[in-house]
């Protein structure tokens, strides 16, 4: 763990069409939006082409970092193109096996949609053939089933790209169970906007602050300068077993900054 409350995460989004400029990588993007309203974050996005090396390597470099936990999006349907249960098998070197259960929610899905005639082809047997030791998830909303396996401490989900498919099997699945590993940690952000200091002039508070408060995250963004007047956003992230706790070091942090702003030459606009 690096920050306190904060473990490591890391996702793996696979397919071309976020490499060539095709699709916005917008599961990634909520996927990280989501964990840090739950008091955790992303240690890291890795995205890769639909390859079966690219993401088996990925794989094994993710893991030898040790993260709690990987999440890795896309490419579990029935076209060729769809490698992630491969190139997860092959980073793991374990075999892939039908897997009933993952079988039987994939035909669910065909007969919920009225199509139970629909033969069982390779192809869409492809979507239930899953590496050894891994449990299906169920996709309300599409056919392939999500993943789930433990592999070198590590508990990794695989969800289907699709961006509404995958917030379903994410929000069913992974969710609860980060949560539950997170415990019950509080957290608390306050965003400060800061007018008339340079980024450069706020660095050596900055310094000062976060070595006073070692667990609490402080990223600045500027926001360019607008009228001869520069702008800084200040995002303050405190994480804490006690609600209290959080709303307190977060409040004497903003106080704090907001003096030695106010010697420096500059302002706080507002806090929220
Ligand atoms: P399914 O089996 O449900 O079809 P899949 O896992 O095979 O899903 P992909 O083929 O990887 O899904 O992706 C399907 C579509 O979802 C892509 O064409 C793309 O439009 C979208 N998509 C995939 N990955 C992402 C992503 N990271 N962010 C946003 N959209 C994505």
């Amino acid at each position: 763990m690096g920050i306190q409350g904060w473990m490591r995460v890391e996702v793996l989004t696979v397919g071309r069409e976020l490499l060539i400029g095709k699709t916005v990588n917008t599961n990634a993007h909520w996927i990280g939006g989501r964990l840090a309203r739950m008091g955790t974050r992303l240690s890291r996005i890795t995205t890769v082409d639909d390859d079966l090396r690219e993401i088996s390597s990925s794989v094994r470099e993710s893991l030898r970092r040790k993260p709690e936990f990987m999440v890795v999006v896309g490419g579990l349907g029935p076209t060729p193109d769809d490698m992630t249960l491969a190139g997860i098998a092959k980073g793991l070197h374990r075999r892939l096996a039908l897997n009933g259960e993952a079988l039987r929610m994939v035909r669910d899905h065909y007969v919920e949609m009225g199509r139970g005639d629909l033969k069982l082809t390779s192809a869409r047997r492809k979507m239930a053939r899953l590496p050894l030791g891994a449990t299906p998830l169920k996709n309300t909303v599409g056919t392939a089933p999500g993943v789930r396996l433990e592999a070198r401490g590590t508990i990794i989900f695989a969800l289907p790209g699709v961006p509404r498919e995958m917030k379903s099997v994410f929000r069913r699945s992974p969710e609860g169970e980060i949560r539950q590993r997170l415990g019950r940690l509080h957290t608390r952000t306050v965003i400060l906007k800061l007018e008339r200091i340079f980024e450069s002039t706020l660095a050596p508070i900055l310094k000062r602050t976060m070595k006073r408060y070692p667990n609490v995250y402080i990223k600045s963004h500027p926001k360019g300068v607008e009228e001869g007047v520069s702008k800084i956003e200040l995002d303050v992230v405190v994480v804490s077993k006690r609600r209290a706790d959080s709303t307190k070091i977060s409040e004497m942090i903003a106080s704090e900054l907001k003096r030695e702003v106010a010697r420096a030459g500059g302002t706080v606009l507002s806090t929220r």
